[in-house]
């Protein structure tokens, strides 16, 4: 049996640098505060903890009730935050490190300009999804969140609109809403702000998913980037499996497959899938010879 990580997995450019941000923060100062987990990764936040970050609920301080934090050095992770929180962070905080993804803010400072001009806000993306309301924080919460054509009867149609969308939502998803939008009115300036990592991430996956017998997709079971590219993986191939750690792994999946392929999410870092790929060759392998 074959075990092999796929190349393109890991994660993406933003959580990388957010990542890389907060370590060298740590070195100076044991006692930093993220926004919310910084990734959507259960072992990766506990890694961080160890070294003294701390995490408080985005919910819990959105709105602007930063007593809680109040004083403290806080990091904010690559999906960003609103406006106001940002204002009552740095009245408040004694020191705020921005790890918000550069992508993130420009889509930030565009919905802000487009808001000002008078276009309606749409959001493709998840409703709740730390970044939907970082980026509507951009617009003083008035954009409109739509998951699908369902939500349609929340835009004002007679408006114009500005469309953007969650960076990590499948790109057919935001060009099929597009369309329907387009065949309602004409007035809609288009951003398609889908994150090309994310995007390649897809097409690489289903590649990859393909080439193997079974796939073990590595990720938290709360990251939607996650289900996302579990729901791809299983279309192109129906026995891949999404875990957390090894100790999730059913051995009968494994059946008679020559090629286990381990791959993960925006979220995964390397070592996780480093640790699955040894977990099989040094625990499983020999028992089953
Ligand atoms: S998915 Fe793309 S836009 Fe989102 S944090 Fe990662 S690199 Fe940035």
């Amino acid at each position: 049996m074959k075990i092999i990580i796929d190349p393109h997995a890991g994660p993406c450019g933003g959580v990388k640098r957010a990542i890389r941000m907060v370590e060298r923060r740590l070195q100076d100062h044991n006692d930093i505060v993220s926004i919310g987990p910084l990734i959507h990764n259960n072992a990766e936040v506990e890694r961080l903890r160890n070294k003294g970050l701390e995490t408080v609920e985005q919910e819990q301080v959105e709105g602007g009730d930063v007593s809680t934090i109040k004083g403290k050095r806080v990091f904010i992770r690559s999906h960003g935050i609103s406006e106001e929180l940002m204002q009552a962070l740095q009245d408040s905080a004694a020191e705020v490190f921005d790890g918000s993804c550069p992508k993130v803010i420009a889509i930030q400072k565009m919905i802000r300009r487009e808001y000002d001009a008078g276009r309606q806000i749409v959001i493709i993306g998840k409703p709740g999804h730390p970044e939907v309301v970082g980026l509507n924080g951009h617009c003083d919460n008035k954009g409109v969140v739509i998951a699908s054509e369902k939500d349609f009867d929340k835009i004002d149609f007679s408006r114009p609109i500005f469309l953007v969308s969650q960076t990590t939502i499948s790109h057919r998803k935001f060009i099929d809403l597009m369309e329907k939008m387009l065949q309602i009115t004409s007035d809609i300036v288009v951003k398609d702000t889908v994150c090309r990592q994310v995007m390649n991430k897809h097409e690489d996956l289903r590649n990859f998913a393909a080439s193997v017998d079974v796939l073990l997709l590595v990720g938290g079971k709360q990251s939607s980037n996650t289900a996302v590219l579990f729901e791809l993986a299983k279309s192109v191939n129906p026995s891949s499996y999404w875990i957390e750690a090894e100790k999730d792994i059913d051995l009968k999946w494994l059946g008679s497959a020559e090629t286990v392929g381990v791959s993960g999410s925006a979220s995964t870092p390397m070592w996780q899938m480093e640790k699955i790929r040894d977990y099989l060759q040094n625990v499983l392998l020999p028992v089953q010879d």
